[in-house]
């Protein structure tokens, strides 16, 4: 599925490149050499040259000032051939990381992680929206999972994550509960959801006693480990009792690079009068 979108994504590159000479550009930006975020850039990188957008990534030592950052972004800002900027978070300890994301313009924040985009988001307003749970939404909707009235759980309450999936899932008609490190109970609430999307961060937390029978479970965690990765699902345990659940690796991992296409190509658009979905 993150294929056949990546797909769309490059035949909508391709024909605003041929209606308007336009080709979007996506500017990653990776502070330092983080393994984990050099990975996840990477593959950002390869997917968007695979969708014929081009590649404008830039690299800051570890050591960088907020000033070099700011200044940076500045650059980014005002460069006509950048539709997209997204800085690889976490950022190295002695910067700023909220003051780097205030200096993205809304309309380049293709990670939707801008104030101005969260405040839309939450207003129910059009604006570019956090890639992983616009993924999972992208997911449900494919498999066709109805949301208009269902009990949705979200575990979580990121604002990478658990936040605005909670919204999107609210846009959609489901009925919402948000679950953190302080709920009670979070079995006996999670198996309540005909909708579980589970973004904690913690390995394994989720297991088949919390999965309500045919239930819907999206496992948004990614931990690495001795034996590769896994989720914060116990996927064995949750899919013998889940209607659909998806992998990790391979389910909203992929998605979510997806989505950063989709977002980087609607910024383009957006920005050179080429609007049409
Ligand atoms: P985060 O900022 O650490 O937030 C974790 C959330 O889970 C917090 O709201 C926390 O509650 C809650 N939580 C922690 N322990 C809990 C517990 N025992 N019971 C219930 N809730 C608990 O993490 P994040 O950025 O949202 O990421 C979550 C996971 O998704 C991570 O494994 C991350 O690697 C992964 N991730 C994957 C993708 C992808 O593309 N697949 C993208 C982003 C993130 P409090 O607010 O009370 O602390």
């Amino acid at each position: 599925m993150a294929r056949r979108v990546r797909d769309e994504v490059a035949a909508g590159v391709a024909a605003m490149a041929e209606t308007t000479g336009m080709t979007p550009g996506l500017a990653t930006v990776l502070i330092g050499a983080d393994p984990a975020s050099e990975v996840y850039v990477r593959n950002k990188r390869r997917a968007c040259v695979a969708a014929g957008m081009r590649d404008l990534h830039r690299q800051l030592p570890a050591e960088a000032s907020q000033a070099q950052v700011t200044d940076l972004i500045d650059e980014l800002a005002a460069a006509d051939e950048v539709s997209g900027i997204l800085v690889q978070l976490p950022a190295p300890a002695q910067l700023d990381a909220e003051a780097i994301l205030a200096r993205i313009p809304p309309a380049k924040d293709v990670d939707g992680l801008t104030i101005a985009n969260a405040g839309l988001l939450a207003q129910g307003r059009p604006g570019l929206r956090p890639c992983t749970p616009s993924g999972v939404i992208r997911l449900l909707d494919e498999y066709a999972v109805a949301l208009e009235g269902a009990q949705a759980v979200v575990v979580g309450r990121s604002v990478l994550v658990g936040k605005p999936m909670a919204q999107l899932l609210l846009e959609r008609n489901a009925t919402v509960t948000v679950c953190h490190s302080r709920t009670r109970d979070l079995a006996g609430i999670c198996r309540s959801a005909d909708v579980l999307v589970v973004a904690a961060g913690v390995p394994g937390i989720i297991d088949g006693d919390a999965v309500r029978p045919g239930a819907t479970v999206i496992d948004v965690g990614i931990h690495r480990g001795e034996r590769g990765l896994r989720g914060d699902v116990d996927y064995d345990k949750a899919a013998e009792v889940a209607g659909l659940i998806t992998p990790v690796p391979g389910g909203v991992g992929p998605m979510t690079i997806a989505m950063l296409l989709v977002n980087t190509l609607a910024a383009a658009r957006a920005r050179h009068g080429a609007d049409q979905p």
